[in-house]
């Protein structure tokens, strides 16, 4: 692609780093902000630079938040003793907009996956392993995708509590709870919520 400014050339190699953004998709995005006011271009900027900047994740269960302890940690009507276990805000989203879980999570922020380097120390776990050596909670609910490495990851974890006292469930998996729990409708999550199976059965299936 040749471009006659190098500043737009620049702006537009900048956007097309952003997944699913082609040089094509990026040009198109950098004509449309020179199109509009000058405000639109610095009111994005400026809101890019500040999340980047100001925003936190909550030291008990590691979701983005804008304070030290986020929202549904802080929350005095949440059950303290169930935790769901999820790879993501993303995760956390879809789940409350079912409203049917009142517990706390606990976000991972990915999974395990050899292949893109992840390892486990590389996520959330052993925040998770030392809050349930605690004693406190009574049930962990492993929410991650049905991949392979959401299913490695759910047993790594399993391993690490195995012995410990509390009680591992999965969310049921049976009906079409896709891919990426943030596609799941919110009746269909909503159900395999309510309806989560023991860990060790899953195992067997
Ligand atoms: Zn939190």
């Amino acid at each position: 692609m040749e471009f006659s400014s190098k500043l737009l050339e620049n702006a537009v190699n900048e956007m097309s780093q952003l997944p699913g953004i082609g040089k094509r998709t990026a040009l198109r995005l950098v004509l449309h902000l020179l199109r509009q006011p000058k405000e639109q271009t610095n009111d994005l900027s400026k809101a890019l630079t500040q999340m980047r900047e100001e925003i936190k994740f909550c030291k008990s269960c590691h979701n983005i938040s804008d304070v030290a302890v986020c929202e549904i940690c802080a929350n005095p009507h949440r059950k303290t003793d169930v935790i769901c276990v999820v790879e993501d805000i993303r995760d956390v989203m879809a789940i409350e907009n079912t409203s049917t879980f009142r517990g706390l999570y606990h976000v991972l922020g990915g999974k395990i996956s050899p292949m893109d380097g992840v390892g486990p120390h590389d996520l959330n776990i052993n925040s998770l392993v030392e809050k349930v050596k605690e004693g406190e909670i009574k049930e962990l609910i492993f929410a991650l995708s049905s991949t392979m490495e959401g299913d490695t990851t759910n047993f790594y974890i399993y391993k690490q509590i195995q012995e410990l006292e509390v009680i591992t469930s999965t969310i049921s998996r049976g009906i079409s709870v896709g891919d990426e729990l943030e596609y799941a409708d919110e009746v269909t999550l909503g159900r395999s919520i309510v309806n989560r199976v023991p860990f060790e059965a899953s195992l067997k299936m």
